[in-house]
């Protein structure tokens, strides 16, 4: 069976598939021309379900498409960014735009660190069923990025536990206690049952 990614997220991409070593794991992007898919709806689960669908529509039956939404929330400063951390920085951001509007947003609340947490919701689709799974990361947010690794977010999360971010600590370290690990924990149990079946 082919897992194909919903998402043209280079980081999510590989982190899926350095989960995934027993399936053949692809980018959606490898198989169909690649397409933009408004995120229209208010949950990350909706989210992720509608670009689950989006590439499912375009795609033979044989695939099972997995669709992640996640994003980072800051409590502290009202719950943002949430469902929009990939557009914080404005329609077509990129990674380092909105992990600065960030920090200037944390600058301009005086606070240097505050509690955060990521989510990641996953989606399946396969032969018109869908199945959506979530998983959190907890930790918190601070005012100066530190290292290089992982995307996104990352070298301003420090995960609880820890005293350096994400963005300091390996691939490895992450993963191992990643949001979305836990979402992809979740999925396998979905997804070896669908793998039985066929
Ligand atoms: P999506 O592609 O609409 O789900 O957007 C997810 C956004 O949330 C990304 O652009 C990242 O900014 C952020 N994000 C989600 N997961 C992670 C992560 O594991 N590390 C860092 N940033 C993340």
């Amino acid at each position: 069976m082919k897992i194909v990614v919903a998402s043209s997220n280079q980081g999510k991409i590989k982190e899926i598939k350095s989960y995934w070593k027993e399936y053949e794991v692809v980018g959606f992007s490898e198989l169909l021309e690649p397409f933009e898919i408004e995120e229209t709806e208010k949950t990350f689960a909706g989210n992720a379900v509608l670009k689950a669908e989006a590439i499912s529509k375009k795609l033979k039956d044989e695939y099972l498409i997995i669709a992640d939404d996640s994003g980072i929330t800051v409590p502290a400063l009202g719950n943002i960014p949430g469902i929009y951390s990939a557009r914080f920085a404005g329609a077509g951001a990129s990674d380092r735009d909105n992990l600065e509007k960030l920090i200037e947003t944390l600058k301009e609340n005086s606070l240097k660190e505050t509690p955060a947490f990521y989510t990641c919701a996953i989606a399946m689709s396969y032969q018109k069923r869908v199945d959506t799974v979530h998983g959190w990361m907890h930790g918190k947010v601070i005012d100066t990025p530190k290292g290089a690794n992982g995307f996104g977010y990352d070298p301003m999360f420090i995960p609880e536990g820890f005293d350096a971010t994400l963005g300091e600590l390996e691939a490895s370290e992450k993963m191992a206690i990643s949001h979305r690990t836990k979402a992809l924990a979740l999925s396998k149990k979905i997804i070896s049952a669908v793998a039985r079946l066929n």
